[in-house]
């Protein structure tokens, strides 16, 4: 029922909330302040113009809801606010795309469709005050870690519990809108691809199998600092050598198994031109789509640091910054996405996504969830330049409202 749906309509918007929100610098909807709240106030009373009920849960996300023939229901999501001199498209493309598909379901379905449809806007997404992001869908999911977050100070020293109160949240209840999940069947959620997969490929569109699992470490080598004139090379024991060959090994790691792994920060102490290295501490991030696969990447990372270290005579510690498992969307979903994606433009292409997003957190809450990438100009996010060609975005539009019409008929069956 294409005739319902105005994907040009979308990217006016677009246009139109760029033009509201953002300066010469860029996007500036970040979460919890002034122009998020009129982003917000805009979204609404363009939402208010179809017979939806709109609420804001204990943790701010805003759901918008076109009741159905049955409470179960589908989800929409994505996120008004962005990182300060943000781009015009990441999170605003989903809303605005679920804002346009309840309006050609309304339309086709008279007010009433088989199952009831669901848009959330999900409060800071970005988490570009408080350094946490997926705030609002981590609450509703569940997994949000409170004694940490309560903690957390913005740059001017105010916490998230102060800021919080400040746009009518109270910290300590914004667990309860988890309850907000209590008839979801499936989660959808657009995105821009924010890489250059699909710009490598030449394709518009394509399926996202899940996120990746992340494992980020720091590893010390500990050698001897050496006057660098007086001591032979045979008799060093520089921290650094065995820092350098690391720096290799973790492009062959990295290619044996198909992940990432970057080495984002080496420090050396003494740190002076006259020295041998006596202790060289980097950082390694290691991203992977498939647990096994990712344990064997860090496996392995550990026994070529062992060996780099022994064949330098100096010792190697190991200490966990962080990590989170992969998390894998819904297979019969994906299969949808693929049939969307080729219906609306010939070919389908299934990626992995790098970056974290809401749709990980419904994931990991059981619902079943997919997402759709559309391709990113010079495969950049978080800048004023990330840029997506408009007929791409009404592909997107097209194709996803797709997904959703299928989406609806499988929750019905
Ligand atoms: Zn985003």
């Amino acid at each position: 029922m294409d005739t319902f749906l105005n994907p040009k309509r979308t990217v006016a918007e677009l246009k139109e909330l760029r033009s509201l929100t953002g300066d010469e610098n860029g996007a500036q909807r970040v979460a919890f302040t002034r122009i998020w709240v009129e982003a917000r106030a805009w979204l609404r009373k363009k939402l208010e113009a179809l017979p939806v009920e709109i609420h804001n849960d204990a943790a701010g996300n805003t759901w918008t809801t076109l009741r159905g023939e049955t409470e179960r229901a589908l989800l929409i999501g994505g996120h008004m606010d962005s990182v300060p001199n943000g781009g015009w498209l990441d999170g605003c493309l989903n809303v605005l795309a679920g804002l346009e598909i309840l309006r050609r379901i309304n339309a086709q379905y008279h007010g009433r469709p088989p199952v009831t449809v669901r848009l959330v806007d999900w409060a800071d997404e970005e988490g570009a005050r408080f350094g946490k992001s997926l705030f609002g869908s981590s609450a509703c999911s569940g997994t949000l870690n409170m004694d940490e977050a309560r903690g957390l100070k913005d740059q001017d020293g105010i916490s998230l519990p102060e800021a919080l109160k400040e746009v009518g949240v109270d910290f300590e209840r914004v667990k309860e809108c988890g309850r907000e999940l209590g008839n979801a069947a499936a989660y959808l959620e657009l995105h821009i691809e924010q890489g250059p997969v699909l710009l490598d490929l030449d394709l518009p569109l394509g399926t996202v199998l899940g996120t990746f699992g992340v494992e980020r470490h720091v590893i010390t080598f500990h050698g001897q600092a050496a006057h660098s004139g007086s001591t032979p090379m045979s008799r060093r024991k520089d921290a650094f050598l065995a820092a350098g060959k690391m720096g290799q090994e973790i492009y062959r790691i990295a290619e044996r198994h198909g992940g990432v792994c970057t080495i984002g920060s080496c420090v050396t102490r003494p740190g002076i031109v006259t020295s041998v290295v006596e202790e060289c501490r980097i950082t390694l991030d290691q991203r992977h789509l498939d647990a096994g696969a990712l344990g064997r990447m860090l496996q392995e990372a550990g026994i070529a640091s062992e060996k780099f270290a022994e064949e330098g005579n100096i010792k190697v510690s190991w200490e966990r910054l962080w990590r989170i498992e992969p998390v894998l969307f819904n297979q019969e979903l994906i299969a949808l996405c693929d049939e969307a994606i080729g219906e609306t433009c010939g070919r389908h292409h299934q990626l992995a996504s790098g970056p974290l997003h809401d749709a990980a957190e419904m994931a990991r809450a059981g619902v079943p969830t997919v997402m759709m990438f559309v391709q990113s100009l010079q495969g950049i996010s978080h800048n004023k330049i990330e840029d997506t060609r408009e007929e791409h975005l009404e592909l997107a539009v097209t194709a996803f409202d797709k997904l959703a019409e299928k989406t609806m008929t499988w929750i019905g069956k």
